[in-house]
């Protein structure tokens, strides 16, 4: 029988990255999956979204270009082929992370993995042949699947979550009914609206993004709203029905009941932790709701046996599996971890984008922090003029007392790859003074950041 001194069950984001730094620091390593290397994020999640954020993208900047003197007749959208390309880069990125396991000597087992005991793992590939593992370590990964609530009609065909959606379809949907208002939802609903199908969000809570700053949510319901998006907020879902040719989706909101209908509806209303079959019969692990407890240093309530990822963690969100992967291995190790994992960047690819990180004013506020913000509302930036996409803002807050920095609110062009300097920032307690200290080239939209910090500066006295 095998012996690793470590095996991490899953090959997402989480795991595999766990597995590549466990490689790095000499321990020798396995990795079980049953379906893609690259999970969720890489096969159902992060780029093949984006993949097709980029191509609906080209499409509204072909037919609106004409302000900038492009006029692009018959602009053609071939969906098959839009999809085909998604799932083309998914494959590419895919084999790249079985490459990496070759290369860094990590032994790839194919199938679906299950806790025998503490430190035993089989593994039963597709054609049901078992295989037994032994392991000083075991770290499940196994990621999340989208939740489906048992709400009447939610079953019906037509109702998709993102997995299904993401498979893809011949011809453009007339009209989508999202339901959810978080990340998944609005950025399906820039992709639909983009190629110009009517999309409706039914979000249960007060706004969209209702875990980010509020300003980001209203800016973003405006900005979707003139693109012809219908938003229902505070709009509790009750049941779906077929009507038509589609399905209605009745909801009660404080001002009564009301309704959407469309001819597909998108489910996004969250995922839930995935861990079934993982255990072996009497081997259950301690839970929070679904997801698998577990300490400081990622152990569950099983000797030897850790959890990182979508299936233990309160965030789930690519980097953070990644982040906590990599601390993980970095301690059963015996090393400091890399990465601040408490300090974590949220973005979402909708029209401008949306990047925040830390606390709100708001929130500092709440938590007793002494806390003051900085903003630049960017109309007169050179480049958000230029690239013309509606109203953009940066907000960074800052302690009053020490004058770190505590957060960043952004929503403009580009603002996914701006976050890192404040996240940089935050996890390294520097002062507004000395995040306004390197120059900042011109014409940037991270112009927009100096003269936030520069009225937050102003404020702080
Ligand atoms: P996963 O990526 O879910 O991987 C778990 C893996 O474990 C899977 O491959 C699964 O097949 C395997 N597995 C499960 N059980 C077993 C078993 N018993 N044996 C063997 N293998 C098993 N996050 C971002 O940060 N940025 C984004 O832009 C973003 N966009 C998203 C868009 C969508 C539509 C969705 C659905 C998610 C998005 N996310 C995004 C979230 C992100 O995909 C997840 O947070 C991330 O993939 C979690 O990583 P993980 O390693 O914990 O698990």
């Amino acid at each position: 029988m095998d012996h690793y001194q470590l095996i991490v069950i899953g090959a997402g984001p989480g795991g595999y990255m766990a597995a590549l730094r466990a490689a790095k620091l000499g321990l020798r390593t396995a990795v079980v999956e049953s379906r893609e290397a690259g999970g969720t994020c890489l096969n159902r999640g992060c780029v093949p979204t984006k993949a097709l954020l980029h191509a609906s993208g080209i499409y509204r900047e072909a037919r609106e270009g004409a302000g900038a003197g492009i006029m692009a007749k018959d602009v053609e959208i071939d969906l098959p082929v839009m999809f085909a390309r998604q799932k083309e880069i998914s494959a590419k990125l895919s084999a790249g992370i079985e490459g990496l396991f070759k290369s860094a000597k990590i032994a790839y087992l194919q199938g679906a993995g299950q806790i025998t005991a503490p430190g035993a793992v089989r593994v039963t590939a597709a054609d049901g042949t078992a295989a037994d593992y032994t392991a000083d370590n075991i770290l499940i990964a196994t990621g999340s699947v989208p939740a489906r609530p048992p709400i009447p009609g939610l079953d019906l065909p037509g109702v998709m979550t993102s997995d299904e959606l993401l498979q893809g379809s011949d011809a453009l949907y007339k009209s989508l009914v999202i339901i959810g208002g978080g990340v998944i939802g609005v950025e399906f609903a820039t992709f639909y609206s983009d190629l110009g199908c009517a999309v409706t969000i039914v979000e249960g809570l007060d706004r969209l993004l209702p875990n980010l700053d509020r300003e980001l949510g209203q800016n973003l319901a405006m900005a979707l709203k003139k693109r012809g998006v219908a938003i229902h907020t505070g709009a509790m879902v009750e049941r779906l029905e077929e009507s038509g040719d589609g399905l209605t989706v009745h909801f009660n909101t404080k001002n009564g009941p009301g309704s959407a209908s469309g001819e597909k509806v998108l489910c996004a209303i969250g995922r839930r932790p995935y861990w079934e079959g993982l255990f072996a019969p009497g081997l259950q692990p301690e839970t929070v709701g679904r997801a698998i407890k577990v300490d400081g240093r990622y152990q569950t309530s099983i000797p030897g046996v850790y959890a990182i990822g979508d299936v233990s963690s309160k965030i789930q969100l690519a980097h953070v599996a990644t982040a906590q992967g990599e601390a993980c291995v970095e301690m059963i190790c015996g090393k400091e971890p890399t990465v601040d994992v408490s300090i974590v960047p949220s973005c979402v690819y909708c029209r401008p984008e949306i990047a925040a990180v830390g606390l709100t004013e708001a929130e500092a506020k709440e938590a007793g922090i002494p806390a003051k913000a900085g903003k630049c509302v960017m109309f007169s930036n050179a480049r958000t003029m230029i690239a013309d996409p509606g109203r953009c803002f940066m907000k960074v807050v800052a302690r009053t007392d020490t004058r770190e920095i505590i957060g960043a609110q952004l929503m403009c062009e580009h603002s996914t790859d701006m976050i890192s300097q404040i996240s940089q920032a935050i996890a390294n307690h520097m002062t507004v003074e000395q995040l306004m200290k390197a120059m900042r080239p011109h014409p940037t939209f991270e112009e927009a950041l100096g003269e936030a910090l520069m009225e937050l500066s102003a404020k702080l006295g």
